[in-house]
């Protein structure tokens, strides 16, 4: 029988899993990343071998240059939204200090223990003492996973079953559907709304509180930080609300969202800590990693007995933070300005200059890819975001680009985050690091000559084309 010789099967050239990862060349990638990982970047280049688009002898250089940096999916991201708290993206990105304080604490460390005696210490006596510093005004400080939970323990300690008596101004989502009422009635505690919408007096509260008689009591008072009631409005100030609780015998828990722990001049409109304690508030309540600049936790500070209260809860355990949020939070407090509050204090013709300086580089760079056309200096609008400071515009600046760099750019490398905003790709450069603009160049450049390349291969047919067809 005749055997007509077939092409030859490019799978009888594909080495075996097994004996790939023995190579000694993926050794040190197996060692930092792990087995599977490595696994499944030597399984994907396999297959691009049998498809016929690898070399079996680029087939190791090949899994190296598909592997993360790191064993986390979790990748750096530029915010280039002009958004400096941005949820999505993780909201404050801490500072140096912070960072190198997280690796060392990484390893075994003295969160828990007095390295001089030898005994047990407070968890996180370091974090705490810089807290209290930071905060004069608190007699006590206490941290733990985040702000709602932060809200949930001063309200849990303080009136556990009892009422809250909340402004109907006050009701916010605080995002992702989670709403405040939810949160508070999840504690047992019975929620009384009073006031309106817009308006709402000292004799609502009055009212509310005669209304309960015994029972435990607290006037919760929460800023609205993801919108903002303008017009025909009216709040009691924080002070004659606190006198009115030591009248009653209620408790004043302010949560202020944010994390200001003191007034900062460019946001005069921003609650901040020592502002709602000298007031007269017995527990303020903040998340760490809004405009505090810190990793995500949740601040507990005031009066000294009620924040003992709501530490000796048992609750307090269930929202015990790690070794690495205390290692960054204290280090957020002592160290350097963090990114989120430099990014709110760099002058506008600062970030002008930036952005002009980064046009010219990106033109040089894109070689003819991009004409002066297509990419232009903008002036821009940048926000604080859903952490705090609605309504209040920050003047910015960046860069104008067509529609589809958007897409491009969040799939680059690193990945850059931008706004769309009609029909042009705008990046904003007020919540970019200006020690990341050599990056976002190198960004902005591989998308200007990846998008060029692409319109040539699908470019429409020129009338000279027609002819030749
Ligand atoms: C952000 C915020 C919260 C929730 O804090 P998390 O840290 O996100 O849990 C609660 N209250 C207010 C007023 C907030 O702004």
């Amino acid at each position: 029988m005749e055997v007509v010789s077939a092409p030859p099967d490019p799978r009888r050239a594909v080495p075996r899993t097994d004996a790939v990862l023995a190579d000694p060349g993926l050794a040190p990638a197996i060692a930092s990343l792990g087995r599977p990982l490595v696994k499944s970047a030597v399984v994907a280049a396999q297959q691009r071998v049998r498809e016929g688009s690898l070399e079996p002898a680029g087939l190791i250089a090949a899994v190296l240059a598909g592997l993360p940096s790191t064993a986390s999916s979790l990748r750096p991201v530029l915010n280039a939204t002009g958004v400096l708290l941005h949820t999505n993206l993780g909201r404050a990105a801490l500072s140096p200090a912070a960072v190198a304080a997280i690796t060392d604490a990484a390893g075994t460390t003295d969160v828990e223990l007095d390295l001089a005696t030898g005994t047990r210490a407070r968890r996180g006596r370091g974090a705490m003492a810089a807290l209290a510093a930071a905060v004069p005004d608190a007699g006590g400080v206490h941290v733990v996973g985040n702000g709602a939970g932060a809200l949930v323990l001063a309200v849990t300690a303080l009136a556990a079953a009892g009422r809250v008596v909340i402004s109907r101004g006050e009701m916010v989502e605080i995002g992702d559907g989670f709403r405040l009422q939810e949160l508070i009635t999840s504690t047992g505690a019975q929620l009384l709304e009073v006031g309106t919408t817009n308006r709402t007096h000292l004799q609502d509260y009055a009212g509310a509180l005669d209304a309960v008689g015994d029972a435990p009591s607290i006037v919760l008072k929460v800023h609205p930080s993801n919108f903002r009631i303008t017009g025909f409005t009216s709040a009691p100030p924080t002070a004659d609300l606190a006198a009115l609780c030591r009248e009653r015998g209620a408790s004043l828990v302010v949560d202020i969202g944010s994390g200001l722990l003191a007034p900062h001049p460019l946001l005069p409109e921003e609650p901040d800590a020592a502002t709602a304690l000298r007031a007269g508030a017995d527990l303020v309540t903040a998340s760490a990693d809004k405009l505090l600049g810190g990793p995500q936790g949740g601040l507990v500070l005031g009066r000294a007995d009620a924040v003992e209260r709501a530490r000796r809860h048992p609750l307090a355990r269930a929202l015990r933070v790690d070794k690495l949020m205390l290692a960054a939070l204290e280090a957020t407090l002592t160290g350097p300005t963090p990114p989120v509050i430099a990014a709110l204090e760099i002058p506008v013709a600062e970030v002008a200059a930036r952005a002009e300086r980064l046009r010219r580089a990106l033109v040089r760079g894109a070689g003819g890819a991009l004409g002066d056309a297509d990419v232009s200096v903008v002036t821009s609008t940048a926000v604080v975001g859903g952490g705090g400071a609605p309504g209040v515009p920050l003047p910015s600046a960046g860069l104008s680009l067509p529609a589809p760099f958007a897409e491009a750019l969040r799939s680059g490398s690193p990945p850059v985050v931008a706004r769309l905003e009609d029909g042009a790709t705008v990046v904003d450069l007020r919540s970019v690091p200006p020690t990341a603009d050599a990056d976002l160049l190198a960004a902005l450049v591989a998308v200007a000559r990846a998008l060029v390349a692409d319109a040539h291969a699908v470019a429409p047919r020129t009338p000279s084309s027609d002819r030749e067809g």
